[in-house]
């Protein structure tokens, strides 16, 4: 039986990055800035912290300038928009995220909109959602997840994807509606299904390219895939996994990796697919923040999409 190939981001993500830390290093040489990433914490929640000490780490690895703000959760809406104000004011500072989820007193609205839409490097900012949707990203932040799939994507069927057929399963609007417009942009026929969809099955089986963003560990079957077709899994969830003979908690995907590898054409495995592609467009993000500050253009490790 046919075996998909295994689309490695692990490997693309460190390719990104090199190209980044290059980049990066120029802009300083020639240009005397150096690009900051601030990223807010709010609370406690464990994984959370995990990614952004990743992000951290990865951002200095990167040689940009980083700050963590790590503030308790009962810590209230006026104290980190005031944060959020000074750090839009901030000349080191070309890039502010802002850990979600929120402790649920905060609203979150408000707090992503505080940030400046040219610092915003996650992307969630209303003015470059618009300017993603309607196909102008020159000076735009694209989701970074989204971002880092449509790579993926690209590197297997180039970036003209007219005639092909992809469905997104997910409409969040960090994931599943950004990657709806990317595919789009790159012309793509585009289906995007949620949890009020009907006959998901026989709508995902006449996709050329599944991507799924749902949180529902293997989800879609080998039985949903049309032979050939490339799957992206962005899913992340937290499972009893036989490692090694025991049974640990590990990471699983949003789908049958083991039974879909038979029919697809193309996988990414959970970990070590979308996930390292994430954090590496946050860093292509920061560097294209402090690019346009100087009146430059985006970093051409996105150049792209
Ligand atoms: P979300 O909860 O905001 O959205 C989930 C979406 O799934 C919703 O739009 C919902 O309509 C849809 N859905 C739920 N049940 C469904 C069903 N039965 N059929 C079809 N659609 C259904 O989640 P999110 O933030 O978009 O994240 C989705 C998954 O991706 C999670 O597992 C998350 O951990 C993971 N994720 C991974 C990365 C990464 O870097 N790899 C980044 C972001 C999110």
């Amino acid at each position: 039986m046919a075996v998909a190939k295994l689309i490695d981001g692990k490997i693309k993500a460190e390719n990104i990055i090199e190209i980044i830390k290059k980049d990066s290093l120029n802009l300083q040489k020639e240009y005397n800035i150096k690009p900051g990433l601030a990223v807010l914490i709010i609370g406690e929640d464990p994984a959370s912290h995990i990614y952004v000490k990743n992000k951290r780490l990865k951002a200095e690895s990167c040689g940009f300038y980083s700050t963590q703000h790590t503030l308790p959760n009962d810590t209230s809406e006026e104290i980190i928009l005031n944060l959020i104000n000074e750090l839009n004011d901030n000349d080191k500072i070309h890039g502010i995220l802002v850990q979600l989820p929120l402790p649920k007193h905060l609203n979150e609205t408000l707090i992503t909109q505080a940030i400046r839409p040219s610092k915003d490097v996650d992307g969630f900012h209303y003015m470059n959602v618009g300017k993603l949707n309607s196909g102008k990203t020159s000076d735009a932040f694209i989701p970074c997840t989204p971002a880092g799939c449509m790579i993926l994507i690209e590197n297997e069927l180039g970036n003209d994807l007219s005639g092909i057929n992809a469905i997104v399963i997910g409409r969040s609007n960090i994931v599943g509606k950004p990657m709806a417009s990317l595919l789009l942009k790159a012309h793509a026929t585009v289906t995007i299904a949620h949890s009020k969809t009907k006959n998901l099955e026989m709508l995902a089986s006449q996709a050329d390219i599944i991507i799924v963003a749902v949180g529902s560990p293997n989800m879609v079957k080998a039985s949903w895939i049309k032979p050939k077709a490339i799957i992206i899994d962005v899913g992340i969830n937290r499972v009893g996994k036989v490692i090694d003979g025991e049974i640990k908690m590990g990471l699983t995907g949003d789908v049958d990796f083991n039974d879909a590898c038979n029919i697809a054409g193309a996988i990414t495995p959970v970990p070590g697919g979308v996930g390292p592609m994430t954090i590496a467009m946050l860093m292509s993000n920061t560097l294209s923040a402090a690019r346009l500050s100087a009146g430059l253009e985006k970093s051409t490790s996105t150049k792209e999409i």
